[in-house]
């Protein structure tokens, strides 16, 4: 071990060896990423919470990066301003169970298990993240974690390091009307991201350009299911109004305090043809 940073106390068969390539490499992290989420999991006592991940990975050189600072906020991080010497990006997304998203379809408010599923993925994502990065120190490379949620401006509720348009641009997916990013198992789950100094593969053309259309609104202009599911009006203009969104999610809360601090909803992704796969 190379760093301070330690896996958890788990068997983890996926040890860094010398000269392995970046497919190698590349295969490990998403074999711990599983090894992780399977080990969260059986201690805590967690089955039928989420499905099986997804992981992508692109260089920290990539200019699609830039682009964040127009798409999402001229304050939004590069990977360097992260990590000095940053040279990839690892990203990955935890969709929910089929439970969790059939127990929050129906109703206004977030289901109790929503409110659950949310808080424990947050742990689960620090954990897969601080296991990844024990994986990368084993090779000798540095790593920076990013919280899974609450690190956006309060005022403007925008993050400075949107995990979802990090994986976007790594090609998990492509963004759906309900401003989630849909990928090969729905838009119903969790991303999460580290910056790090092992450089991927080289980039995949994935991103605004290259990605294929998953939504069936902008591939065709049907559906518009999501929007017309929201119980606060958020979409109400056909623009997304992320101060009543914020506001639904904090009566959320409110509703769920007994299990901690949930500023959730979610019922714009249950319920959907996108919500647990591609659209057909
Ligand atoms: S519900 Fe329909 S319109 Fe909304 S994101 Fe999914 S596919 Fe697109
Ligand atoms: S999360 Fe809830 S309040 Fe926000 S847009 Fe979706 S359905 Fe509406």
């Amino acid at each position: 071990m190379l760093s301070g940073i330690c896996r958890g106390q788990a068997e983890f068969p996926f040890f860094w060896q010398a000269g392995d390539r970046y497919k190698t490499v590349q295969n490990k992290i998403v074999m711990q990423i599983r090894a992780s989420l399977g080990q969260f999991k059986r201690e805590r006592g967690l089955e039928r919470y989420w499905g099986e991940p997804l992981a992508a990975f692109v260089r920290a050189e990539d200019g699609r990066f830039l682009s964040l600072k127009k798409q999402v906020s001229p304050t939004h991080l590069l990977p360097e301003d992260l990590l000095p010497g940053a040279r990839g990006v690892i990203c990955f997304f935890i969709p929910f169970h089929k439970r969790i998203i059939g127990g929050n379809t129906q109703g206004t408010a977030a289901s109790r298990e929503w409110a659950e599923a949310y808080l424990y993925t947050n742990e689960l994502i620090a954990r897969i993240s601080g296991d990844l990065a024990g994986l990368l120190a084993e090779g000798g490379f540095k790593s920076a974690l990013i919280p899974a949620t609450h690190n956006f401006d309060e005022e403007r509720l925008i993050s400075d390091w949107s995990h979802r348009h990090v994986a976007h641009i790594a090609g998990l997916g492509s963004f759906g009307i309900n401003n989630m990013l849909i990928t090969e198992r729905g838009c119903c789950g969790r991303f999460g991201s580290l910056v790090t100094g092992w450089a991927p593969g080289p980039s995949v053309s994935a991103g605004p350009e290259g990605a294929a259309e998953y939504c069936l609104h902008r591939r065709k202009g049907s559906c518009g299911l999501c929007q017309k599911k929201c119980p606060a009006g958020a979409y109400a203009d056909g623009v997304f109004n992320r101060r009543i969104c914020y506001d639904r999610c904090l009566e959320n809360a409110r509703i769920h305090h007994a299990t901690g601090f949930a500023d959730v909803c979610g019922k714009c992704l249950c319920g959907l043809p996108c919500s647990s796969s591609v659209p057909p």
